[in-house]
């Protein structure tokens, strides 16, 4: 086991303007546990908002954590000291969404990609320059392109490069946040190629953040499905994909695109309004308020998450 979550809280205070003088707290992510086996991928799926990208940046010390665990390879990373911090970041590392928002315009390729190690203390700049242009040809560029900057790439290469820069370090971990998701479906596919083949040539283990099923399908071999900042269901590909036991999970899954024409017109839940704020979550099950199935202690009582079978846990009053 590589990767352990315990119990992560992540609290925002926000508000202190001129005319909100009280500061609020939101509990963006709120006490949610999982782990990640070596070599694995884990797919954390939710709507914009459900606090799945804080996890990730949270775990990676982007955000400081409220409370809770990480343990990567035995190692509490939240106990770490800076210097201990920065050592170990070498062997994790993060893939943002908007690569036009990652990578610093004016530094061409090689000047990005070699950076970590640079700041890593990992090897000198005769060895980078080998370094940078083999890892570029592993992500699919062209030596020609370590000259180039950011500007003169397609959305796709652009997230190439940001997949180089983070692999440069040769990571054991690697959180994915929506990596494909700024990108033009025509090259969403090939992205996603590109990481399935470097989780197995590398032995990466992934958290994989997306807002959508079919991806984590294609990615994962678990999943974990999140709302307002709490997990709600908890299981291995097959037997969410196979047996969806959450009313929220059942939505998500109804509204993934099938390509099969027998199944287009199977029954499809769409979720009523929008996510509630997490200033001000629902009391109970705070999904409720757009259940489907809620029934009446729904809102007063919240459900804790359940062993139903191996390797499937699910939070929900129905399954008590
Ligand atoms: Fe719906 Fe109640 Fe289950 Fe929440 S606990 S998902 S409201 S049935």
């Amino acid at each position: 086991m590589l990767i352990k979550v315990k119990n992560l809280r992540k609290e925002f205070s926000v508000g202190g303007t001129l005319f909100q003088t009280e500061r609020e707290t939101v509990k963006a992510v709120d006490g949610i546990s999982f782990d990640i086996k070596s070599g694995a991928a884990l797919g954390l799926v939710g709507e914009s908002g459900s606090g799945k990208t804080t996890v990730a940046k949270t775990m990676l010390r982007l955000h400081e954590p409220t409370s809770g665990e990480f343990i990567f390879d035995e190692q509490s990373v939240f106990s770490l000291l800076p210097a201990e911090l920065r050592k170990l970041r070498r062997r994790m590392q993060i893939v943002h969404q908007n690569p036009n928002a990652s990578l610093h315009p004016r530094m061409t390729v090689m000047a990005q990609v070699s950076r970590p190690l640079k700041i890593q203390g990992i090897g000198d700049k005769s060895t980078h320059e080998k370094q940078v242009l083999d890892m570029l040809q592993r992500v699919g560029l062209n030596p020609e392109h370590a000259r180039r900057y950011p500007h003169e790439f397609s959305g796709g290469q652009k997230q190439r490069i940001s997949i180089a820069r983070a692999l440069i370090t040769n990571p054991e971990f690697v959180a994915l946040d929506e990596p494909t998701s700024a990108l033009d479906v025509s090259v969403q596919a090939q992205v996603l190629q590109l990481l399935r083949r470097l989780q197995s040539e590398l032995n990466l283990t992934y958290l994989f953040v997306s807002h959508d099923l079919g991806v984590i399908r294609y990615m994962c071999s678990e999943v974990a499905v999140m709302y307002l900042g709490n997990l709600v269901e908890y299981a291995t590909k097959p037997k969410l994909f196979a047996n969806p036991l959450h009313p929220y999970t059942q939505s998500l899954l109804s509204i993934v695109p099938i390509p099969d024409p027998k199944l287009r017109h199977r029954d499809r839940k769409m979720l009523k309004g929008e996510i509630p704020s997490p200033k001000n979550p629902p009391k109970g099950c705070r999904f409720h308020t757009r259940c489907p199935q809620v029934m009446e202690k729904c809102k007063s009582i919240e459900p804790k998450m359940k062993q139903i079978e191996e390797g499937h846990q699910v939070a929900c009053h129905l399954y008590e």
